[in-house]
């Protein structure tokens, strides 16, 4: 019998709403959820390491990425390209696991063309103050990268209307279970079942 595909899991929202701790919060916890690990042309922060938090790519090899169509989707964000390199996604799925995806919101709306049953999940912070404490906290940022983070923040969280989703990172171990929660039901929707119950009637 074919194999199910794996769902895809999208999970995004503005800039410093704590998308990457609930992601690395979810990945923790002993879930199905396979994390694909993005490139990106950004300078390593302290303590992450290439092929774990992302793939860290000269401009040049990441140009040739999009050039060669290995991206399933990638964005320009505050002056770096971020980028989802397709191959591990198609793979994944078509061995029945979930892959989870974390990205800014240009590039899910570009996920969304080319799966349109991908799980969308918007991550949304308890309020704009909150949001701005967490990306000035994070202490790696200039004042200018800060508030041009905080105003592509505002236009990020306007596209919400597309997301199927949106879960309050109020604090991230109940944003986790929302998320676990989220990704469950999914599975049990009728859409997605149907065809395989149907083939159980024609077995009898
Ligand atoms: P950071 O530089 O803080 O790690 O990430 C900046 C933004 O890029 C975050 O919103 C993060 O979710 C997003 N991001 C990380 N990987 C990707 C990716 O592969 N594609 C896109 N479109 N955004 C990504």
């Amino acid at each position: 019998m074919e194999k199910e595909r794996g769902l895809l899991i999208v999970l995004s929202g503005p800039s410093g709403v704590g998308k990457g701790t609930v992601r690395k919060a979810i990945m923790n916890e002993d879930t199905d959820l396979q994390y694909s690990i993005s490139m990106t042309t950004r300078q390593p922060r302290e303590g992450e390491m290439d092929g774990v938090d992302y793939f860290f790519k000269s401009k040049e090899e990441f140009e040739k990425m999009i050039a060669d169509n290995k991206l399933l989707e990638w964005a320009e964000f505050v002056g770096n390209y971020y980028g989802t390199p397709v191959d591990y996604v198609e793979q994944t799925l078509s061995e029945g696991k979930d892959v989870l995806l974390e990205i800014e919101v240009q590039g899910a709306m570009q996920v969304r063309k080319h799966f349109p049953n991908g799980v969308f999940i918007f991550l949304m912070p308890p309020s704009l103050s909150e949001l701005r404490s967490r990306i000035t906290n994070r202490g790696t940022e200039t004042d200018d990268v800060i508030n041009n983070r905080m105003k592509v923040a505002k236009e990020e969280i306007e596209l919400m209307e597309n997301y199927d989703y949106v879960v309050e990172n109020d604090r991230v171990e109940l944003a986790c279970e929302r998320i676990k929660a989220i990704v469950t039901a999914e599975h049990y929707r009728k859409d997605r079942l149907v065809d395989k119950y149907k083939k159980l009637l024609e077995v009898e």
